[in-house]
């Protein structure tokens, strides 16, 4: 048994129903088990149950046992002291309140019906890839449905709450921090964390204002990334060197170390120099890049703003500096347009919303995800041999997040599919 389970059986009334007794033996009825409280204090709210002939409203608190109360603290926590209700599994102990009154204690474990228990224990003992790989393609769809609405809201509003705290970082700069995630993006997740040093260590004000020149937008971004640190092997990178030499008196900078960088099982094309000049590229073209976001409604236009970039020629046939290669594409794959999009445009747009508090802007976030394909990573494939198949990003960002936060820890009890599983005859 666990709490978790308890919860579960309390929230949705899966214990029986009929003449239940407090653990003084009186006659209780529960009227409503109130709301979950995620947050601190007691796990249910606006509880309602009625004990002999006297109602009460208040909290619930759920423990497997009883003692667990003095243990997890809520004695001298005046939090605590609205508990009208403990309910336990084991009644090993009596408790007492902040203000020294008793709440009344109903013992759960003999109404909760075998199967509940059996069902749950027989899917989180599994050691399938998820535990409920063998039963997932027989549940329900509209349940599958509301697992994934469910967990893509949740996906969304933990990344908004990453973008409040670097805007916060920001002091309110949405433009600075637009560019910070774009530039983590860009990173394409090996180089996440050099591509996010260097945006920090070169300001998007100072990209903006050599904006019109992409030579000097490359001489910021490959000098800050720590690429024109060695002797230059021929004269384009020797030119680039110059002027990052000037830049970085003019403005003070301080490259970040280029041994950052990472290659491994990286193909060519994604080299990160290559990164480099596509960012310098689209840097160039695309002025005020957040403001056109926040105006470009049709995920079609707002796909064109990151599609036909092109680096400048001397990338497209050198994949590290002074390094000749073979002929490299000139601007971003569909690929790694749509992982743009996915990761930083409708995160932004998201996070601008809530900021905003303007739901449209949450809209054209979702819009914007459902009009991308699925990603086609292992776990969404795996997802889809089991029996769950995602058409476009919403869906497959969802199983991201199901799998990370929920599949993999076991919580099956606060999924809608482990609920249906749990639950069933
Ligand atoms: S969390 Fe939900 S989807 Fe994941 S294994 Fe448990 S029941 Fe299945």
């Amino acid at each position: 048994m666990n709490e978790d389970l308890i919860n579960f059986i309390w929230r949705f009334r899966l214990f029986r129903q009929k003449t239940l007794l407090t653990s003084r033996n009186e006659p209780i009825e529960i009227i409503s088990p109130g709301f979950y409280n995620s947050h601190a204090g007691p796990d249910f709210t606006d509880v309602k149950v009625r004990i002999g002939s006297t109602t009460w409203i208040g909290s619930a608190e759920i423990h497997i046992r009883a003692s667990d109360w003095e243990r997890h603290g809520h004695s001298g926590d005046k939090a605590y002291n609205n508990v009208i209700l403990h309910v336990v599994y084991e009644n090993d102990l009596r408790m007492l309140r902040a203000d020294g009154t008793e709440p009344s204690v109903f013992v759960i474990k003999p109404y909760i019906p075998e199967n509940i228990q059996e069902h749950y224990l027989q899917l989180i003992r599994n050691m399938n890839w998820i535990p409920c790989e063998k039963q997932l393609s027989r549940v329900d769809p509209i349940y599958v449905e509301d697992c994934l609405q469910r967990m893509l809201i949740e996906r969304m509003e933990e990344k908004s709450e990453q973008v409040a705290e670097l805007l916060n970082r920001n002091q309110g700069d949405w433009s600075e921090t637009f560019y910070i995630l774009l530039c983590r993006t860009f990173g394409f997740k090996l180089n996440v964390l050099p591509f996010e040093l260097l945006a920090r260590s070169l300001p998007m004000r100072i990209l903006e204002r050599h904006r019109d020149s992409l030579f000097q937008l490359e001489a910021l971004l490959f000098g800050q990334a720590g690429f024109l640190e060695e002797p230059a092997s021929d004269e384009y990178i020797l030119s680039l060197q110059e002027e990052y030499r000037y830049l970085r008196h003019k403005y003070s900078l301080t490259p970040i170390e280029s041994y950052l960088w990472k290659y491994l099982r990286l193909r060519p094309q994604n080299f990160p120099a290559v990164r480099l000049a596509q960012f310098a590229s689209l840097i160039h073209r695309s002025p005020h890049l957040f403001s056109r976001i926040l105006e470009t409604r049709e995920p079609v236009a707002l796909r064109k703003l990151f599609e036909g970039i092109s680096m400048s020629s001397y990338w497209q046939n050198h994949n590290k500096p002074g390094k000749e290669s073979a002929k490299i594409a000139a601007g971003l794959g569909r690929e790694s347009v749509n992982n743009i999009l996915i990761n930083t445009v409708s995160v932004a747009l998201y996070s601008y919303g809530k900021y905003t508090d303007n739901s449209h802007f949450f809209s054209r976030s979702i819009c914007l995800l459902e009009s991308i394909p699925a990603e086609t990573n292992r776990i969404v494939l795996k997802y889809r041999e089991i029996g769950v198949k995602s058409m476009s990003a919403d869906s497959s960002q969802a199983l991201l997040q199901l799998k990370k936060k929920y599949c993999d820890q076991k919580k099956c009890v606060n999924c809608a599919v482990g609920a249906r599983i749990i639950n069933s005859a």
